[in-house]
């Protein structure tokens, strides 16, 4: 098939072209590089240009026939959304709907889309199944929100069918050491950290110690970049076999404070990793742990690397050999 992966030169995004390119279809790439890098799309066509823009919509849905959308492009850092929401709304979900104006127009009706467990606001310690109260709590999450709800009126009213997938802390680097993780500037846990063991930076900086988990510190479900562009192929899957629209949580139903985070990397790096503690960071919940059943059930999908030594391990190895 031939898929228009919007946000294809990040990191979620790249992975996902390989891993289209693996399973024998064919990606197109579109995306902006305001925070990808063209170095990163392997083996596929680029196109430059935001996906909010008609005037690079057009020709590219013109010229190309696309079968189905994947979309990366959003904006993903929560204390960032809180300080500027204006500019979640207008990429998230703005952008967004110029994408499904012209997806509409040229009959494109399949898209997998990337939501978040940020959707479900503060969780309490049981893992979250995709039937949990929805009520997030920073505008990320709600820009993500509105999209999925978007996307349900949408298949009512237009026949769209999308799949909605909610990643918990997507994380880790290709298995094959090609592709990684590089946000400029970096703000994720894991990659920060494997900074520090590698002497990039000074400090890991622990944001709150007086959260209500057994540590003190949140605890976040942390998948593996591999398995979550495996998702999306089985989602794109279902779509081929007529399923309906729906949304599935992706995670490995196990968390992680992040102090483990820091003694996990210890232990993979065999290296020393200094701490500063810092106050809470604006618009974090203490717990995101995933019940994935339904998409183990439903998409058949089931994770390769879900040990957080995996995870970290193939992130060190990008850390020290792929940037
Ligand atoms: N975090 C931290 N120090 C950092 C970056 C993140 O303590 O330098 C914490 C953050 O507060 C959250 C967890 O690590 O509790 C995961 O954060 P990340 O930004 O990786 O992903 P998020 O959960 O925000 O999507």
């Amino acid at each position: 098939m031939k898929v228009l992966v919007v946000g294809g030169a990040g990191y979620i995004g790249s992975h996902m072209v390989k891993q289209l390119r693996n399973a024998g279809h064919e990606p197109v790439v579109l995306d902006d590089l305001s925070n990808g890098h063209a170095d990163a799309v392997l083996g596929a066509k680029l196109i430059v240009g935001n996906c909010g823009a008609p005037d690079v919509l057009e020709p590219l849905f013109r010229s190309q026939k696309i079968d189905c959308v994947m979309h990366f492009a959003g904006l993903i850092q929560v204390e960032e959304s809180v300080r500027e929401p204006a500019k979640y709304y207008n990429n998230n979900v703005c952008a967004m709907m110029t994408l499904l104006d012209a997806m509409l127009r040229h009959g494109v009706k399949e898209l997998v889309f990337s939501s978040t467990a940020a959707v479900y606001g503060q969780a309490g310690s049981t893992p979250l199944d995709e039937s949990s109260p929805i009520s997030p709590i920073n505008p990320y999450g709600r820009s993500k929100w509105f999209m999925e709800q978007v996307l349900q009126d949408y298949e009512s009213a237009y026949g769209l069918r999308t799949i909605s997938l909610r990643y918990f802390n997507a994380a880790g680097a290709d298995p094959d050491g090609e592709l990684g993780e590089r946000h400029e500037p970096e703000t994720h846990l894991i990659p920060l950290i494997l900074r520090v063991a590698s002497g990039r930076q000074d400090a890991i900086q622990v944001f709150g110690r007086d959260y209500p988990t057994p540590d003190g510190t949140c605890i976040r479900d942390y998948i593996h970049i591999s398995d979550l562009c495996n998702a999306h192929l089985a989602a794109l899957e279902s779509l081929r076999s007529g399923a309906k629209g729906s949304a599935y949580n992706l995670g490995n139903g196990k968390g992680f404070s992040v102090a483990q985070i820091i003694e996990a990397a210890k232990s993979v790096t065999g290296r020393p990793i200094q701490v500063i503690e810092r106050d809470r960071r604006a618009g974090d919940p203490a717990i995101l742990v995933a019940n994935a059943d339904r998409a183990r059930a439903e998409l058949g999908w089931s994770p390769r690397f879900p040990d957080i030594e995996d995870i970290i391990s193939h992130a060190w190895n990008w850390e020290r050999t792929g940037l």
